[in-house]
């Protein structure tokens, strides 16, 4: 994320000298990005999708960015305890629980998802908010993305070829594969998010990135998990 100090002249007339300092939130092309005033002790936080007729959870598929991994219920509730216990923490806090970022990140998004933590944008911590009073179940949240439904089954036919991984340092890693026939590269930095990716697919050229990552540029991502991870043989033959 790119963070912005906006000068003084973008600082609205009507703040009337309350507002000390604004700052632009930029996630990236197409993603949400984020206004944040602070005023004193108050901060004003405002998030814009930037697309009239995207949500920020079924369709854009936001979600989908993050790492796919698949934490333990232990983990989940060690963290839900955590922040219960002490209201609001910093990933850095958060990370002595449990050392592996994508299996945090992961824990992070569940309870965020479910209703029960959020994200203060503003203090770059995570808040116990719990919207309702018991996290939602699995079957509450509704189905998974039908593109990620989708990447499954490629992944299960073994239709991903030609899949090659290239370090780029610290921009991450730079993955390319043929999936179904479209060539695809993705760009994972060095959490395991996606930062940026293409595939020649008709979903990608209608909205890039903004509907959410096609199901080629998924599979291409989780093959490479599996690979690196060493389970390729083990979760291809037992499935
Ligand atoms: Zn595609």
């Amino acid at each position: 994320m790119q963070v912005r100090f906006l000068p003084s002249a973008f600082i609205p007339a009507w703040s009337n000298g309350h507002v000390d300092r604004a700052e632009l939130h930029l996630l990236g092309t197409g993603m949400p990005w984020f206004v944040v005033l602070r005023c004193g002790e108050m901060r004003f936080t405002l998030g814009l999708s930037g697309w009239t007729t995207n949500d920020w959870t079924r369709s854009a598929a936001l979600d989908l960015m993050a790492p796919l991994a698949v934490p333990e219920e232990r983990e989940i509730q060690q963290i839900a305890d955590l922040l219960h216990r002490q209201r609001s923490c910093s990933l850095l806090q958060l990370q002595p629980v449990i050392g592996d970022p994508a299996r945090l990140g992961a824990c992070l998004t569940h309870l965020a998802g479910t209703g029960q933590i959020v994200h203060d944008l503003a203090s770059d911590r995570y808040r116990w908010r719990q919207v309702i009073s018991r996290a939602l179940g699995e079957a509450e949240k509704g189905p998974d993305h039908p593109e990620l439904i989708a990447s499954r089954q490629i992944l299960r036919e073994r239709a991903v070829r030609k899949l090659a991984a290239s370090d780029q340092g610290k921009s991450g890693m730079l993955l390319s594969a043929t999936v179904e026939g479209q060539d695809c590269e993705v760009l994972l930095n060095r959490d395991g998010q996606l930062r940026r990716a293409k595939c020649d697919c008709s979903w990608f050229r209608r909205g890039a990135l903004r509907q959410g990552p096609c199901r080629h540029i998924l599979a291409t991502r989780m093959a490479y998990q599996q690979e690196r991870d060493g389970l390729t043989h083990a979760v291809w033959t037992l499935r």
